[in-house]
């Protein structure tokens, strides 16, 4: 409901304090990857500076050219609606105030369901199709919908708008068709010269102002280009089965303007359906229940809906050589991949019923029906991505061991925060993130009988991430190295004429995470679930304000005195606002188990490699943050650390054999800079006939040729420039070249190519 989303807003109550400084973060934050995106890198330096200058300038220019434009195309308001279409000039175009992320002017004329009609063509790597929004008017006498789009060809001249005689869920595109009237051709503007970072807009002219509660259907038509960001199309070579294309789309954040003009923002929620024509050898799925599927010739077409409101940033298709199977007896939690890799999918995530049932029962009914899980191809260069109904996760989950299973229960969280109820602006995408690891870190405690063992750790560990996420960005202009007070270390980040992903790091995740346990403390555990389960009731299918929410609670849970006693421990500004490391300390998340982790890395460097430590074989038993720990733990006292400490390490755990990528994407980069090179015993490709002296870096090729997630290969590659091995860095990535998506490999193109 949009209208109150625009309550929820408009009663925030909270000033943004905006910082001063107009420094841009350092290139290197960019690729931080902590739970599940990357962003490719910018280019560190001067050039980057250079050309952020011209693009302000640019931008300052396009101001003034816009403020001298009338507001609306005068040729609209005169234009008869049997008239021809027409394309008039640009009218004057703003980012909406409550989404800067976003062109489109859902506060006046809002999309309540979307209608998608597509066809996959893989030979031309493009969507093309229609797009239909049934909309309403909030705003009488406003005279235009306006809808974010980029990376594509919008036939404005085959815009049509109806009248729709009254949107009711369960509608869907044919059903809308049928309820239409007063049909006409609108001028539809194309305005493309906006802020390359944002997008263009399309701008819909009605052939008379809106009155409040009027409806109408308005379709667009469009075909996707190679300049599109949401789409990875994937040849059969980066595919486990090698035989079949594969596409999948990741809209978050602003990128579903680029699968479909849309009005692309977190603010509203949306319904949607879609017809989705594909080559009849391959299977298409979305964010969304399927409805039956039409085989023709060549052809097959799918049938979707998604009957429960979305923000655009979680629809998302995948079109490949796929199967699904289910995980329990009631097929209410299954996963989907590639049919070569099933059985090992199956089994890795066989505890994920599990999983899901506790969040269950912790916080609220689950409403979405089923929950699924995509493995996707190898290449895949994100961790995972929270597409309700068909979650995102990378094949790195798969590890053998479910050593790295957090990332699922990590996405099961979001089916309730980010998913249920939402955020309006990119600026709070903590309230999907900060919730969401807390329920990541929950589910493992309320399994273990309460034990916070798990949640500890990996609390600490997170802590540290942050703490490096915050020096990586360092300190506003003019303020002491030691602050941390760059705009995006706050946890509600200023994003001003960005690209939201330019400020997405650790910080919404850690930051959210460390808030939503402090709130949990003062109320006590116990109430804090009663918070949530209410807040999650209330605002259901909404965007949503926390502050204002937890207070309400804090008063009507508790007597008055004690209520405004809690209330007062909460500095939610400087939660909030401040850049910089939490407010409250988190050192009742040290555990016995994280000291022994970084004892015993403290005591193998001690012991010179000359013998191994007491307790050495508790790394055995260990969960990867513990391992994590132990390996930073090292890293972090890099001098002191030498090869014989090293190939006391690796006999002792065989390490070089590791399958836990965490632990290899240490491991690795790290054994190569100390100049270990590897104990070839255990390993695969380093036992007989390997040249002496390889096994560290032909294990490292073997990864780095399998894997295509970035945030495990880049350490590798940046490993190899560092040790005089630049020729056999270009070697690797000419020969993976197809196999790396272009998010993983520009990034590493630019390692390569700098040093
Ligand atoms: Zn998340």
């Amino acid at each position: 409901m949009p209208l109150i989303v625009l309550a929820a807003v408009a009663t925030a109550g909270i000033l943004v304090i905006a910082s001063s400084s107009t420094s841009p973060p350092p290139a290197s934050l960019r690729t931080k990857e902590v739970y599940e995106a990357e962003a490719p890198e910018e280019e560190p330096g001067a050039p980057w500076l250079a050309s952020l200058a011209s693009f302000a300038q640019s931008i300052a220019t396009k101001v003034v050219e816009l403020l001298n434009q009338p507001v609306v195309s005068p040729a609209a308001r005169s234009l008869p609606s049997s008239a021809p279409p027409l394309i008039g000039p640009a009218g004057a175009i703003h980012r909406n105030p409550i989404d800067e992320g976003s062109y489109a002017n859902f506060d006046e004329i809002t999309a309540t369901h979307v209608s998608l009609d597509i066809t996959v063509d893989f030979d031309s790597q493009t969507f093309r199709g229609s797009v239909s929004h049934s909309m309403a008017c909030v705003k009488p006498g406003s005279t235009m919908a306006i809808f974010d789009y980029q990376g594509m060809e919008v036939y404005a001249e085959k815009t049509k708008v109806c009248k729709l005689k009254g949107y009711t869920p369960g509608d869907n595109m044919v059903t809308l068709q049928a309820k239409t009237e007063g049909c006409y051709w609108p001028v539809a503007e194309l305005n493309t010269n906006l802020n390359p970072d944002i997008g263009s807009a399309v701008l819909v002219h009605l052939d008379a102002p809106c009155h409040t509660g009027d409806e109408f259907l308005i379709t667009l038509e469009f075909e996707t280009n190679d300049d599109q960001q949401a789409a990875m199309w994937l040849t059969p070579d980066q595919t486990v089965g090698k035989r079949q294309p594969y596409v999948l789309t990741q809209c978050e954040s602003i990128y579903c303007r680029s699968f479909a003009p849309l009005q692309d923002t977190p603010a509203i929620k949306v319904t949607y359906d879609a017809s989705v024509t594909v080559p009849k050898a391959l299977t298409a799925m979305m964010s969304a229940n399927s409805t039956g599927s039409v085989t023709e010739a060549d052809t097959k077409t799918y049938y979707f809906i998604c009957s429960i409101k979305v923000p655009s940033y979680l629809i998302t298709i995948i079109v490949g050589d796929v199967e699904y199977r289910a995980l329990d007896d009631v097929g209410r939690v299954g996963v989907v991949t590639e049919p070569g890799f099933m059985d090992a999918v199956a089994e890795e995530m066989s505890d994920l019923p599990k999983f899901f049932a506790a969040a269950e029962e912790y916080l609220t009914p689950y409403i979405w029906g089923t929950y699924t899980v995509a493995i996707l191809p190898p290449s895949f260069p994100f961790g995972g991505m929270e597409n309700p109904l068909l979650t995102f996760a990378s094949p790195t989950l798969i590890v053998g061991d479910k050593s790295q299973v957090s990332v699922a229960i990590h996405e099961i969280g979001h089916s309730w925060f980010g998913n249920e109820l939402g955020f309006a602006r990119w600026e709070d995408l903590w309230i999907a993130e900060g919730f969401t690891v807390f329920v990541e870190r929950k589910v493992p405690t309320l399994l273990a009988g309460g034990d916070m063992e798990v949640e500890k750790v990996d609390a600490t560990v997170g802590n540290q991430s942050l703490l490096e996420t915050m020096q990586d960005y360092g300190s506003a202009e003019g303020s002491p190295p030691e602050a941390l007070d760059h705009p995006y270390n706050a946890l509600v980040p200023v994003l001003d004429d960005v690209n939201p992903d330019d400020a997405f790091s650790t910080v919404c995740y850690e930051s959210g995470y460390q808030l939503v346990k402090y709130l949990e403390s003062v109320v006590g555990p116990t109430s804090f679930q009663a918070f949530l389960r209410k807040f999650v009731k209330a605002n259901s299918q909404t965007a949503i304000n926390v502050v204002d929410q937890y207070e309400a609670f804090v008063v009507e849970t508790f007597p008055p005195e004690e209520a405004s006693a809690k209330l007062a421990t909460i500095d939610w500004n400087r939660w909030l606002y401040q850049p910089g490391m939490p407010p409250a300390e988190l050192n009742n998340f040290t555990t016995k188990s994280g000291n022994l982790a970084i004892e015993l890395a403290d005591e193998f460097i001690a012991l010179e490699g000359l013998s191994l430590p007491k307790e050495w074989e508790s790394y055995n038993s260990w969960m990867s943050a513990l391992r994590q720990m132990f390996l930073d733990r090292l890293n972090l006292k890099k001098d002191e650390v030498t090869r014989a400490i090293l190939a006391k390490i690796d006999k002792a755990y065989g390490l070089t054999a590791a399958l836990d990528p965490e632990v290899k994407s240490r491991w690795y980069p790290f054994s190569m800079k100390i100049g270990y090179e590897g104990s070839c015993a255990e390993t695969a490709s380093c036992g007989e006939g390997a040249a002496p002296g390889t096994c560290i870096i032909n294990e490292a090729h073997l990864f780095a040729s399998s894997v295509g997630r970035g945030k495990y290969i880049r350490p590798i590659y940046q490993a190899l420039m560092d040790t005089g091995n630049e020729e056999l860095a270009a070697a690797w990535l000419a020969e993976n070249e197809n196999f790396y998506h272009p998010i993983t490999l520009i990034p590493l193109q630019r390692i390569v190519a700098l040093e």
